[in-house]
C-alpha cells in the first residue's frame, strides 16, 4: 500500500481511563467498552477525516434514516493475544472489511474503503491495547458498524453516513452445546431478500420468534428457507453444519444465509483434514430421517464467538431429537485445528492470522 493511500486519522485521547474499573476475571459479553472509538462521517459524496476519540454517546437528529428505515449494518470480529503472548492478532480481518461492503451494497450504502477500515481498526486496537484480556480464552470483541444519518424522513437512500468501530473486552466463551427449535411459521430470510447482508434488520425480525423459542426451553432457532419452509438455512447468529455418514453438509450460500468467515474457514480445514464437504440444499426431513437412522452423528454452528458450537438437541413438530456432543469427533478435530491456527500454536498455512501489535 502506498503511503498516500493511508487515511488521515486524528486522535483525541481520553483523560480518564476506565481501565481501573474493569474486572478482567468477570466480563459479561457486550457490556464493557474500551476507552476509545473510531468514527468517520460520509457526506458530500465522500468520506471525511476519520477520528479516534473517547468512547461517548452519539448525537444524531431524530429524523435519521437509521431510526426509521433501518439503514444499519455491522461486523463482528475479535483481537486476542497469541497463546505464547508474543503478539496481538486478528483473524482474516480483510474478510470482514470486504463483507461490510457486500452488506453496504445490498442496503444501498456507500463502500467503506478497505484501508480506512483496517488502518482505523489497527490504530484503535493499539491505543486500547490494555483492554485486550490476557486471561485464557479472552479477547477484545470488535464491533464495526455503518448507519444512515441524513436528517430526512422521506423514504430513500440516506446521503449521510457514520462508520464507527467500538471494542470491548470479553471473557472466554466456552461454546457449550446448544438446543435449537425449527419453526415452519416464522422465517428469517428468503431468496431475493437481504439474508446475506449483516444488517440490523435481520436481527430485529427474529428477536420475537427467538424469544418464543427461549420460552419453550430452546437456546436458539434453526431457520428453514422462506420459500418452501423445508431446507435448513442457519441459526441466525451462526452457520450450520451436519455430519451424515461421515461427510459434512452445510447449506449453500444462495443469498439467504450470512456467509460466515468461520464457515469458510471450517470448510477449508475440513477438506484439508480429508473430510468430504457438501454445500447443498438439505431438507429438515433428510435431517430428521438421518437422526432417526443414527446416520447423523454431529451438528454444530459456526461463528466468530464460539468458533465451533455443538448442537445437541433439535426440536421439530413437537418432537425432540438428541445427540451427545461428547461423541462428536469431526467437529472437535476441526475446532482444535482452527483454534490452534488462531492462537498460533499450529501452522497458519492459509495465512489467515494478521499481527496487529
Ligand atoms: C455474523 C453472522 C454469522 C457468523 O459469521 P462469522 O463471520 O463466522 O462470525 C452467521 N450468521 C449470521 C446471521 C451472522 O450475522
Amino acid at each position: 500500500m502506498e503511503a498516500s493511500a493511508l487515511p488521515t486519522i486524528t486522535v483525541e485521547q481520553t483523560t480518564v481511563s476506565k481501565l481501573p474499573s474493569i474486572d478482567f476475571n468477570n466480563l459479561a459479553f457486550g457490556k464493557t467498552f474500551s476507552d476509545h472509538m473510531f468514527i468517520c462521517e460520509y457526506y458530500d459524496g465522500k468520506w471525511q477525516t476519520a477520528k479516534i476519540q473517547p468512547y461517548q454517546n452519539l448525537s444524531l437528529s431524530p429524523a435519521c434514516n437509521v431510526f426509521h428505515y433501518g439503514q444499519a449494518i455491522f461486523e463482528g470480529m475479535k483481537a486476542y493475544y497469541k497463546e505464547d503472548g508474543s503478539g496481538v492478532v486478528l483473524f482474516r480481518p480483510e474478510k470482514n472489511a470486504e463483507r461490510l461492503n457486500i452488506s453496504a451494497k445490498r442496503m444501498s450504502m456507500p463502500q467503506v474503503p478497505i484501508e480506512l477500515f483496517l488502518v482505523g481498526l489497527q490504530q484503535l486496537i493499539k491505543l486500547d491495547k490494555d483492554f485486550i484480556p490476557k486471561t485464557a480464552g479472552g479477547s477484545l470483541y470488535i464491533r464495526p458498524f455503518l448507519i444512515g444519518t441524513e436528517p430526512f424522513i422521506g423514504v430513500r437512500t440516506s446521503d449521510r453516513y457514520l462508520f464507527c468501530i467500538i471494542t470491548g473486552p470479553t471473557g472466554s466463551y466456552y461454546g457449550d452445546a446448544i438446543s435449537v427449535l425449527v419453526y415452519d411459521s416464522f422465517i428469517r430470510s428468503t431468496k431475493g431478500g437481504y439474508g446475506s447482508a449483516k444488517a440490523a434488520g435481520n436481527y430485529a425480525g427474529t428477536l420475537y420468534p427467538v424469544e418464543l423459542a427461549k420460552q419453550k426451553g430452546y437456546k436458539d432457532v434453526l431457520w428453514l428457507d422462506g420459500e418452501h419452509k423445508k431446507y435448513v438455512s442457519e441459526v441466525g447468529t451462526m452457520n450450520i453444519f451436519f455430519a451424515i455418514d461421515g461427510k459434512l453438509i452445510t447449506p449453500l450460500s444462495d443469498g439467504t444465509i450470512l456467509e460466515g468467515i468461520t464457515r469458510d474457514s471450517v470448510i477449508t480445514i475440513a477438506k484439508d483434514l480429508g473430510y468430504e464437504v457438501e454445500q447443498r440444499d438439505i431438507s429438515i426431513d433428510e435431517i430428521i430421517e438421518a437422526l432417526e437412522q443414527n446416520r447423523l452423528t454431529e451438528m454444530f454452528g459456526t461463528g466468530t464467538a464460539a468458533v465451533v458450537n455443538p448442537i445437541n438437541r433439535i426440536g421439530y413438530h413437537d418432537k425432540d431429537y438428541l445427540l451427545d456432543e461428547k461423541t462428536f469427533v469431526i467437529s472437535q478435530k476441526i475446532k482444535e485445528r482452527l483454534v490452534g491456527i488462531q492462537k498460533g500454536t499450529l501452522e497458519d498455512k492459509f495465512n489467515w492470522v494478521k499481527q496487529v501489535i
